[in-house]
């Protein structure tokens, strides 16, 4: 399988070719090897245009869903970023080639080790994964100047909005189980200025604060 083939494909076609601008990201797309964090089963179709499961009910979002957040987060190099949902470490490893440090929460044990696994054979070392509930965010590393959520709740967890930078931004799937509103947070000196962005389908936020 000519994965390096599939993945210029992947981003021509999914990414360039649906609007994708910021060059870093698509410069990102390109050098991270998205087969590597997918199950062995199932590598052949990494670079489809699809969700892919990754065990525990959880899925690998979608490549073009992976760019449009990470482009909608607006990163220059120097931030630090919360993610909650570290799933299979894709997006993870997309951040941490963006960005100066990834702070990572995922709920389930067996992932988190497998993308922590993963992230370290492939020498990130700009990023931290942890296990537990991440609508609570994570304190002792606050404030972030980035927040991204990787699974859909129909409330924004206040302690995210707590831990997150004056002038920072979020990006979170909102609204019910089936469909929701990816949706960009920025914090302003006046309150949370909301934008959202387009329909998605995410797997649920799990938490306190959660779907
Ligand atoms: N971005 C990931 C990737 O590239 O593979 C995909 C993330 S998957 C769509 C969402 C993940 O969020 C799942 O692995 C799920 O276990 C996790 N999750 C759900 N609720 C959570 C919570 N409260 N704290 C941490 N992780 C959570």
């Amino acid at each position: 399988m000519d994965y390096e083939k599939l993945r210029k494909k992947m981003v021509e076609e999914q990414i360039i070719a649906r609007g994708i601008k910021d060059k870093r990201v698509i410069k990102a797309f390109y050098k991270v090897e998205r087969h590597l964090f997918v199950p062995l089963h199932i590598r052949e179709s990494s670079y489809g245009d699809f969700p892919l499961p990754i065990g525990e009910g959880q899925t690998i979002s979608q490549p073009y869903m992976v760019a449009l957040m990470t482009e909608c987060l607006r990163l220059k190099g120097d931030e630090k970023i919360l993610e909650i949902g570290t799933g299979s470490g894709y997006q993870t490893a997309i951040l941490a080639e963006l960005s100066k440090e990834v702070h990572s929460i995922e709920r389930i044990e067996t992932l988190a080790n497998k993308a922590k696994q993963i992230l370290e054979e492939l020498g990130y070392k700009n990023v931290k994964i942890y296990v537990g509930d991440g609508t609570l965010g994570l304190p002792k590393e606050a404030p972030f100047d980035r927040i991204i959520v990787t699974a859909a709740g129909s409330l924004i967890p206040p302690p995210l909005i707590d831990q997150l930078k004056k002038e920072g931004i979020m990006v979170i799937p909102l609204g019910g189980a089936f469909s929701q509103v990816l949706t960009i947070l920025e914090k302003k000196e006046e309150g949370i200025v909301k934008e959202e962005v387009c329909g998605c389908v995410f797997v649920p936020l799990v938490g306190k604060y959660g779907a």
